[in-house]
């Protein structure tokens, strides 16, 4: 065992930060009042979760009611695709309200290609259905280009879900022209903004954007909630049926400590996110920089400026990402790899496909995602352990071998 334990995956989650702690453990202890009820620490609760709706409103230029708080992120792209889907069904359903023949026949939705499961597993499950779905393909640098989805628009296209940043490779979209596409062509645009909130300005307005997701526990707020800014007069379904939290749209008892502690830390990561982008900048760039130059064979996967601020994704032909997470976690080092290892199986991760990689390159590839609290003597470290690794490893390759005796391969 390492003596130190350096964390490098933030964009896995973080920790919660001791300001938010702080905000949120009197709502655990104290102010523990189901926020429906009537009395005192019940009205303390309320008010709790209708300031957090506030403060979350100003970070993203929306409205209060606009707001709605869920149980992930994973949830909030669900409700956000499902109900969309659901609310033209219905329209459809609803024949003697006179729905038109467009209205009933949106049976066309459109994502990319490299969203995370939370988006791409509902098209499939909606695919099954029959709905008709567009998986759009991205560049080189993992990007959408607008013209692709302008392309893809049809008549028929009720839903457009393209992602804000990728949690892999860290390529940020350009959503407000492509929102512009899909609004011009009638079809509501939802944005899976998990990663890029607190990274990126996220404006609802400007963005133009009818739906928003984040996730407390990417930008050191608590894991287990999330948020979904639904534009005002958007025809989405309610998701979770029961009582009338959420404006009787998602029903379940607030999480309050958790939405007092999203809302504090998104708060923070806006008020501070050009300090913390530009601490991260640095990290970043210095390790991209190091990497490709002490290591042979090495290629940055996602584009080379649009990425997120703390994200490396670099791929290291000839070997196996995996081994190399084990060996840096022995050396103390938290990272993550291009195989969908989460999922027990070995393939690699369909983003790294989508962008190009064939599968043996994908499968080396390794991201750091740094965070608030890495310094730039964590990157020293890193630099001094992986080399070696990435060494031995290549050492133990056939593929390499074969490489070096041909020159190719
Ligand atoms: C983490 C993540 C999610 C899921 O959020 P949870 O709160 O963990 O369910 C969705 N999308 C992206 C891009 C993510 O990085």
């Amino acid at each position: 065992m390492a003596e130190r334990f350096i964390y490098m995956d933030h964009a896995a989650t973080t920790a919660v930060s001791t300001g938010v702690f702080e905000k949120m453990a009197p709502y655990l202890t104290q102010h523990y009042g189901n926020p429906s009820s009537v009395y005192s620490i019940a009205r303390e609760a309320r008010r709790a979760v209708e300031d957090a709706r506030a403060e979350v409103a100003g970070a993203l230029g929306a409205q209060q009611n606009e707001i709605y708080f869920t149980g992930s992120g994973s949830e909030a792209d669900n409700w956000a695709i499902k109900g969309a889907v659901s609310a033209v069904a219905g329209a459809s359903a609803a024949k003697a309200s006179g729905a038109s023949a467009n209205e009933r026949n949106k049976r066309h939705i459109i994502t990319s290609s490299i969203e995370h499961h939370a988006v791409l597993d509902v098209f499939k499950m909606l695919e099954k259905q029959g709905f008709r779905v567009t998986y759009l393909p991205v560049d080189e640098h993992g990007l959408v280009r607008p013209e692709v989805l302008s392309a893809a628009m049809r008549d028929d296209t009720s839903l457009v879900s393209i992602m804000a940043a990728n949690n892999e490779i860290g390529t940020v979209q350009p959503i407000k022209e492509l929102a512009a596409i899909a609004k011009s062509r009638g079809a509501l645009f939802h944005t899976d903004a998990v990663q890029a909130a607190g990274a990126a300005p996220l404006d609802v307005e400007d963005l133009g954007v009818d739906m928003l997701t984040i996730s407390a526990h990417k930008f050191y707020g608590p894991k287990g909630v999330g948020a979904l800014y639904i534009r005002s007069g958007a025809k989405v379904d309610r998701f979770i049926h029961g009582g009338a939290q959420e404006r009787a749209r998602r029903a379940g008892t607030e999480n309050v400590a958790g939405i007092v502690g999203l809302a504090a830390a998104l708060g923070a990561a806006v008020a501070d996110m050009d300090n913390n982008n530009k601490k991260l900048i640095a990290l970043r760039d210095r390790a991209i920089r190091e990497i490709m130059e002490r290591i042979p064979h090495t290629v940055l996967n996602g584009h080379p400026d649009r990425r997120l601020p703390n994200n490396v994704n670099v791929a290291f032909r000839f070997i196996e990402g995996e081994s190399m997470l084990l060996l840096l976690d022995m050396k103390g080092i938290g990272a993550s790899s291009g195989s969908a290892c989460t999922s027990g199986s070995l393939d690699p991760s369909h983003v790294l496909l989508a962008i190009g990689l064939p599968h043996e390159t994908a499968h080396g590839s390794l991201r750091l995602t740094f965070g608030l609290d890495n310094t730039d003597e964590d990157v020293d470290y890193l630099l001094e352990v992986l080399p070696p690794i990435v060494e031995r490893l290549r050492d133990m390759s056939p593929l390499y071998e074969d490489f070096i005796k041909k020159g190719s391969v």
